[in-house]
């Protein structure tokens, strides 16, 4: 932070800035100006708290200069952060695809939809045990029982999985059965969850929240890296606006926000944004043009059984043709795709 002192600020104002500062624990680097003197203020891990200065004597502006996402940002790590998960990487040259049903509902259900992701050549597979619905008296997922299950199908198909863990409870299932702990769009601002899932130790999806900002997603991030795990994998999932004809907009914009931003990966869910299955593809293809780790889709071999989001579920041949899709794609950007295995 850059405190700009008054052009007839006195001696007297400077240093009683200078003492608030470094009371409140900061180093105070006087810069004299031409016209005015500034106070760089550096030393913390958290930032001063501008209303600490803000109204002293000799004052006229305060400018932020560091973001207040430190760990997050390429301030500390210009080098892009590679997650390795059994297999798959994220975040390395090549893209990656996600897939797999919105919610584990039966072992039969579930590795029917692992066999044909894994058949299309996917790298990570996905599926709610836990789901946060809309209305309490929809499907709410199998619990414990879908997270075993995961572990299954993860054995059985050999990728690893993707789940969600919505409280301490389910947090400590998902450190027992599954590779990636997501945490949804409505508990993107649960900063005790984020704790809580942070100290597992494993990699961890961060959704953005329906109507998060840049900086409410970032500090989300940062609460996971605060508590000592580098592993976040961001997640635009769309946000709220005022689109008539999907379930929500996918931002693409903040895609190379971030990545200029932040050293950490980030994909897209264009199946919650879109809450259709017939844009999944473009809004997949148009993540990976605009700079997208990856995607994560949703999948089911019956979608109009489906127990919860079937509406956007993709036939399995419709996610082989995504697929396909990335995989020419991405060397138009610049990216890989892996071989299938
Ligand atoms: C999900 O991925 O299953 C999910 C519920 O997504 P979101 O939190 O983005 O709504
Ligand atoms: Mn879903």
């Amino acid at each position: 932070m850059l405190v700009i002192m008054a052009p007839d600020a006195s001696e007297e104002q400077i240093d009683n800035v200078v003492k608030q500062i470094e009371h409140a624990g900061f180093s105070a680097q006087v810069v004299p100006g031409k016209t005015r003197v500034a106070i760089g203020v550096t030393g913390n891990v958290t930032p001063l708290d501008p209303a600490m200065v803000d109204s002293l004597p000799g004052v006229t502006q305060i400018f932020r200069v560091t973001h207040p996402f430190k760990l997050s940002s390429r301030d500390s790590r210009a080098e892009n952060t590679v997650i390795q998960v059994g297999s798959a990487v994220i975040g390395g040259h090549d893209v990656v695809v996600i897939a797999g049903p919105c919610a584990v509902e039966s072992k039969r259900q579930l590795f029917a939809a692992a066999e044909r992701a894994k058949e299309a050549g996917v790298q990570l597979l996905r599926g709610g045990a836990y789901k946060p619905r809309t209305s309490p008296y929809s499907f709410q997922g199998l619990g414990e029982e879908g997270m075993k299950l995961l572990a299954e199908v993860s054995e059985y198909t050999g990728l690893p999985v993707v789940s969600e863990a919505v409280d301490d409870e389910s947090a400590g299932y998902a450190a027992k059965y599954v590779d990636v702990i997501q945490v949804g769009a409505r508990n993107m601002q649960n900063y005790v969850l984020l704790k809580r899932v942070a100290r597992i130790g494993r990699p961890i999806l961060l959704k953005r929240g329906l109507a998060a900002t840049l900086e409410e997603f970032m500090g989300a991030a940062e609460y996971i890296l605060a508590e000592g795990n580098p592993q976040v994998i961001l997640c635009e999932r769309g946000v709220r606006g005022f689109s008539d004809f999907s379930r929500n907009t996918l931002d693409l914009s903040i895609v190379p926000v971030i990545k200029a931003l932040s050293h950490l990966p980030i994909i897209t869910d264009p199946s919650h944004a879109a809450g259709r299955r017939d844009i999944v593809l473009p809004l997949a293809r148009a993540s990976i043009a605009a700079g997208a780790d990856g995607v994560m889709v949703e999948v089911h071999t019956e979608p109009s059984q489906a127990l919860s989001d079937g509406y956007q579920s993709l036939h399995p041949s419709q996610l082989e043709e995504l697929v396909q899709q990335i995989a020419q794609l991405a060397p138009v950007v610049g990216r890989g795709f892996p071989q299938k295995h």
